[in-house]
């Protein structure tokens, strides 16, 4: 069969490369003028998607058509298309746990995320539950992440394996510890490093996926475990870093009394070599204005995960402060504590934690975090994060009228700031109609997630809205 572009018809939203996070406008009052260039919005819009996947133009649908012959048209005119979400902050081995009752971080973990990550020794059960998790993340509109993997060689092959078939950018490892947990899953320095590297041999910086040094945190780490992550990070300054910091109070005093020479928590990992400007740190609600310049100075990354920090009773993330100091933050679900899949309902939560810190949190700045701002901060956006000509096509497609709440609010929204704030404060998985990777669906609301990936079912599939495309052809 030949390959065909494809043009996807419907409202469509994305910031363009110009804009910065400094740039994004708060409101439609003081949209005027050159702050327009930060975004693109074109309300009966077209994206069209050449054969090898990427983004081979876009613009309004009346002043496209010349581009458009010989295109398939999938017609999406009720719905909105935007870049795929970035989660900068998941686990993927604790899909089984979410939604336990009534712990706080260091009692949750021992209680309930241990025994669950303990499982992954069977193959069978690593290979359900990941492709369980990957299915959920597609389904709510996600198409890259920042994701713990499982501490095993074999599971954390696996999960590479299957992220593989999906084609997804995606970046994770193997969990790293060695202490303040239990004997069944504690791995030796040794035994770690070598599960990374071969990993690192095997899948980094190969097909879409990168690799990343992902020690859990540091009250589960001994300092030999440290010292092993900063030689990997040396050994491949390439590749990305993710831990948890300053997340819950009581964690950061057990920090202080297990590493004494440290001037705070990020110090401890700073002395291993572990903060550099592809490492993301989760959370980083309790921090110190010392750490907030090493963060700067750094050019870190902090992963805001309102929706966990709320389940978990750990605190308020205080936004206005720290991008006072850094505007490299990014927004995750934290799937495992953070009960919601959905980038919509973290943003959701990014604003009402805000307010409660006396802080509007603007629309567009917390879609901008989910997608070209996320891209930017990971080095990625050269790649992913917006439409702009040439860019991987990973998007999402959105139906803001999906439910009757939103149907009903909808009739009054007259701009695209309302429709965002409105989508992000009432939608979530249902309305996503589907996803695509590289202008291939990977999900669709018209079927079952699973088995989707797979081509040749995907093709049949789709086969109806693909058909319906058919017969639109441009002539
Ligand atoms: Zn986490």
């Amino acid at each position: 069969m030949k390959m065909q572009k494809t043009a996807y018809r419907g409202r469509i939203f994305y910031f363009r490369d110009a804009s910065t996070f400094k740039t994004i406008p708060i409101s439609k009052e003081i949209d005027k003028g050159f702050l327009e260039h930060s975004y693109c919005h074109f309300e009966d819009g077209v994206l069209i998607v050449d054969e090898q996947g990427k983004v081979a133009n876009v613009g309004q649908y009346a002043d496209m058509k010349k581009h458009l012959e010989g295109s398939q048209l999938v017609d999406y005119k009720s719905c909105l298309i935007t870049p795929g979400f970035i989660d900068t902050h998941n686990h993927a081995a604790q899909s089984a746990i979410v939604a336990a009752y009534g712990e706080k971080l260091l009692e949750w973990l021992n209680n309930y995320v241990f025994p669950a990550e303990s499982k992954y020794k069977n193959d069978t059960h690593a290979k359900n539950d990941l492709n369980f998790f990957i299915d959920l993340m597609l389904k709510n509109g996600t198409t890259t992440a920042v994701c713990y993997g499982p501490l095993f060689y074999a599971a954390s092959n696996i999960f590479f394996e299957e992220l593989q078939k999906r084609n997804m950018r995606f970046i994770t490892g193997n969990t790293i510890m060695d202490d303040n947990s239990p004997d069944y899953l504690k791995l030796p320095t040794k035994e770690n490093y070598d599960i990374a590297k071969k990993l690192i041999h095997k899948w980094h910086n190969k097909h879409r996926l990168s690799f990343c040094i992902t020690p859990r945190f540091g009250l589960a780490c001994s300092e030999e475990m440290l010292e092993m992550c900063g030689s990997l990070a040396k050994e491949y300054p390439d590749a990305y870093i993710q831990t948890h910091l300053g997340e819950n109070t009581h964690e950061i005093t057990a920090i202080k009394q297990r590493f004494p020479w440290s001037k705070h928590y990020l110090d401890v990992y700073d002395h291993y070599g572990l903060v550099t400007d592809r490492a993301v740190f989760g959370h980083g609600i309790h921090l110190t204005e010392l750490e907030l310049e090493v963060l700067k100075a750094k050019k870190s990354i902090l992963a805001h995960c309102p929706t966990s920090n709320n389940f978990l009773g750990s605190g308020l993330f205080n936004f206005k402060r720290t991008s006072q100091y850094t505007n490299r933050i990014t927004l995750g679900t934290d799937w495992g504590a953070g009960n919601t899949m959905s980038m919509l309902r973290v943003m959701d939560d990014a604003y009402k934690v805000a307010m409660l810190s006396g802080f509007k949190l603007p629309s567009m700045l917390r879609w901008y975090l989910a997608t070209l701002g996320a891209a930017r901060a990971l080095h990625i956006d050269d790649k992913v994060g917006n439409f702009e000509k040439g860019k991987e096509a990973d998007f999402t497609v959105i139906d803001p009228n999906a439910t009757p709440i939103l149907k009903y609010r909808n009739n009054q929204v007259d701009d695209i700031f309302e429709l965002l704030f409105i989508i992000m404060s009432l939608a979530d998985d249902r309305n996503i109609v589907a996803t695509y990777i590289m202008g291939k669906p990977v999900y669709t609301n018209q079927a079952p997630v699973r088995g989707y990936y797979t081509s040749n079912l995907m093709a049949e599939s789709f086969s109806g809205s693909i058909e319906q495309a058919a017969n639109a052809e441009i002539k």
